[in-house]
């Protein structure tokens, strides 16, 4: 069985994709500082997967540390050659992911997020491996004045440290393909907005304090723990004033990165860039009616004043996705919303209890 390097693995998309390969057959060894996350969650990942499997222990390693600690990479690649089961393959989302805090701390961002990118790419060649899938975002694009979805070489022109960091890896990675002598394979997969969880409701999306993106704070007032939310702007030139998001569910986006790997593993030699999306616009207003709908719960909103560096439009056009990855996403807005509120109410509920289950250590 093939092996998955999957960097931060322990994170939302992480935790999902770690799932998603491990139905697939793979091995994945998980590293990730959990600075972002919490010990539990690859637990729960188990706990979703033994259900399916009798040899549910055995797949899954992790790897508590820092994408900066380049001696404990290689450390990582020598461990699992070791072990008999060499990574072919690095899926690499680790990293930091906050706007706002980018631009309040722009340092630590580049640091993290492009310098242990450096590392991990330093170790991959060391240990040849060339095969990897990298987690880039919709932010690159920046502030869009168009209607249309976009396409993946439409404008690149990010507003944030966050989205400069993005879009600099996409380029390391670039020169990676096209100065080394041996053949690289690489996806960068622009994800567009994730949200919702896996259906169990034993993992989804944990953000640390008060969450800044729609979704986790939907959840939050539909919990009752934030009193309101605000709608930024009600004048924007779109069907309802609101803004146009696409938004996808975190199951498909984790089956794009398993397709990617297929896909890429036929593949002799690829460099390619593709928007992870539905290709479905919805309004804000569309996604708190929505929610209120399949839930039947309340949820308290108002309009407040347009969020300075908002798009109003940003929607992907997922063609070359569809086309390539042999990928499509199955769910639609409302299995975004009942999921990610039966997470919501899960996690509120159950999630303290430890789980008894103990991960592998690979180091
Ligand atoms: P997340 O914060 O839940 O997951 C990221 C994981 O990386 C966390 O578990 C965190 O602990 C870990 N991490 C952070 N710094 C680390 C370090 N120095 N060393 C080791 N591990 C570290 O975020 P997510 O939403 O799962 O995002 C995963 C990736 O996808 C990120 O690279 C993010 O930029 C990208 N992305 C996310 C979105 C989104 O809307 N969630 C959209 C586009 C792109
Ligand atoms: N949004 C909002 N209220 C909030 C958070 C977000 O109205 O409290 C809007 C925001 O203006 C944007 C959409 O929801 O139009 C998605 O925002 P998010 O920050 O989740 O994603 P991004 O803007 O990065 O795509």
């Amino acid at each position: 069985m093939p092996t998955i390097f999957l960097t931060g693995g322990s994170g939302y998309i992480g935790t999902h994709t770690c799932l998603t390969l491990l139905n697939a057959g793979f091995n994945v060894i998980v590293l990730d500082s959990n600075i972002n996350s919490k010990k539990r969650a690859l637990k729960k990942v188990l706990e979703i997967y033994k259900l399916s499997s009798f040899n549910f222990k055995n797949q899954l390693f992790f790897v508590e540390g820092d994408i900066r600690n380049e001696n404990l990479i290689n450390e990582i690649f020598e461990k699992a050659k070791n072990k008999k089961m060499p990574i072919n393959a690095v899926l690499h989302l680790a990293g930091l992911k906050s706007v706002r805090e980018s631009i309040n701390n722009p340092l630590e961002y580049w640091d993290v997020n492009v310098g242990g990118s450096i590392k991990l790419f330093r170790c991959m060649i060391k240990h040849n491996c060339h095969t990897i899938v990298f987690s880039s975002s919709a932010t690159i694009y920046g502030i869009q004045e168009i209607e249309d979805s976009i396409k993946e070489d439409g404008s690149i022109n990010p507003i944030n440290p966050y989205g400069e960091n993005k879009v600099t890896i996409e380029k390391i990675l670039k020169n990676i393909f096209d100065g080394s002598k041996e053949n690289w394979r690489i996806a960068n997969l622009r994800y567009f907005n994730p949200i919702g969880a896996h259906s169990s409701g034993l993992i989804g999306e944990e953000p640390r304090g008060i969450p800044n993106n729609i979704f986790p704070y939907i959840c939050e007032v539909g919990s009752g723990r934030i009193d309101k939310l605000q709608i930024f702007g009600r004048d924007w030139p779109t069907r309802d004033g609101t803004c146009i998001r696409d938004y996808i569910h975190v199951m498909d986006l984790a089956e794009a990165h398993k397709s990617a790997l297929d896909y890429l593993n036929k593949k002799d030699s690829e460099f390619i860039n593709l928007n992870i999306g539905t290709g479905i616009g919805t309004s804000v207003l569309e996604l708190v009616k929505t929610f209120i709908k399949v839930n039947e719960c309340n949820l308290n909103y108002e309009f407040a004043e347009r969020r300075e560096g908002d798009s109003y439009h940003l929607v992907a056009n997922n063609e070359l996705a569809l086309q390539t990855l042999n990928w499509k996403p199955q769910k639609n807005l409302e299995d975004m919303c009942r999921d990610g509120w039966q997470w919501q109410k899960f996690n509120k509920e159950f999630l303290e209890n430890t789980s008894s289950i103990n991960l592998q250590k690979l180091i």
